[in-house]
C-alpha cells in the first residue's frame, strides 16, 4: 500500500515512522520498518496501527541511517505480524517492501521451496527476498536485483536493503514510486507526502527504472542497465 525508503548520514528511524504516519490515510492493516543497524538488517513489523509499531520500536535501541518502511493493505495472506512487510530471506541478507501483486508468485514459490527455501508468510511478496538470495550467490547486488525483478510478473513497486550495502535498491512497474532529493538525504516513496516535510524536489520514476540510492547520491538506470536522466521537478504543495 505505502512505501518509504530513506538514506542519509543521520538516524533514519524518526523519518521512516513519520513517513508511515503520513501514509496512514490510505488505509492499511499492518506496518513495518527495516534498517541497516551496523551489524546487519534489523526488522520491526506488526499487524495493527503505526502507533503499535512505534511503541514496539520505542522500547529498543534501534538506529541506522539507511532504511525502508511499509504500510500493508493485504492482497495475499491475512493481516498478521508474519505477513507484514518488510520480508526477508532465510539468512537475513535482504529485506523487501512491496506494493502491488506478484502474479507468478505461486510457481516461483514452488521452485524456491524445492530448492530449500523456507517461507514464513503467506504473501506473494516473500518470493522476492528468496529470489534475491539465490541470485546473490552468483553476482553483485545490483545485478542480482535486476535478475530478481526480471523474474517477476505483475504490478509492483519494490524497495530493498542488502546486508553490508549502505544503499537502497528500488524499482517500479505499474505501481507508483517517486524519488525525493533532500539535503544530505534521499527518499523513495509511493506518495510524495511521505517525504514532503524534508524536500519538495522530486523525480517521477518510469516503469522499469532501477534506482540505486546511497547517502551520497542516486543513480537511475533502465531495464537494460543504461543510465537515464529523469527531470527534477519541484512540487509546490504545503507539507
Ligand atoms: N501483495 C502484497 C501483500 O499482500 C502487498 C500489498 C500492498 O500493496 O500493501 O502483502
Amino acid at each position: 500500500c505505502g512505501i518509504i525508503a530513506r538514506v542519509g548520514h543521520d538516524d533514519a528511524i524518526g523519518d521512516l515512522l513519520g513517513a508511515l504516519r503520513t501514509l496512514e490515510y490510505r488505509g492499511y492493516d499492518s506496518a513495518g520498518i527495516a534498517v541497516q543497524n551496523g551489524h546487519g538488517i534489523e526488522v520491526h513489523k506488526r499487524e495493527g496501527r503505526i502507533a503499535d509499531l512505534e511503541s514496539a520500536v520505542a522500547g529498543q535501541t534501534i538506529s541506522g541511517s539507511v532504511g525502508i518502511g511499509h504500510t500493508r493493505w493485504s492482497t495475499h495472506g491475512a493481516p498478521s505480524d508474519e505477513n507484514a512487510h518488510p520480508h526477508t530471506d532465510c539468512h537475513g541478507e535482504v529485506a523487501v517492501v512491496h506494493n502491488g501483486i506478484i502474479e507468478n508468485y505461486a510457481e516461483l514459490r514452488d521452485r524456491l521451496s524445492e530448492a530449500g527455501h523456507e517461507f514464513v508468510s503467506e504473501t506473494d511478496t516473500e518470493v522476492i527476498p528468496h529470489l534475491m538470495e539465490e541470485h546473490l550467490r552468483h553476482t553483485d547486488p545490483e545485478t542480482a536485483f535486476r535478475r530478481t525483478i526480471g523474474e517477476l510478473s505483475g504490478s509492483y513497486a519494490v524497495a530493498m536493503l542488502v546486508r553490508d550495502e549502505d544503499a537502497v535498491f528500488a524499482t517500479r512497474r505499474g505501481s507508483p514510486l517517486v524519488l525525493g532529493l533532500g539535503d544530505g538525504e534521499y527518499f523513495l516513496a509511493s506518495d510524495i507526502p511521505a517525504f514532503l516535510e524534508h524536500t519538495s524536489e522530486v523525480i517521477y520514476l518510469d516503469d522499469g527504472d532501477v534506482v540505486h540510492l546511497t547517502p551520497d547520491g542516486y543513480r537511475v538506470t533502465d531495464g537494460d542497465s543504461r543510465p537515464v536522466e529523469r527531470p527534477i521537478q519541484t512540487v509546490d504543495w504545503d507539507p
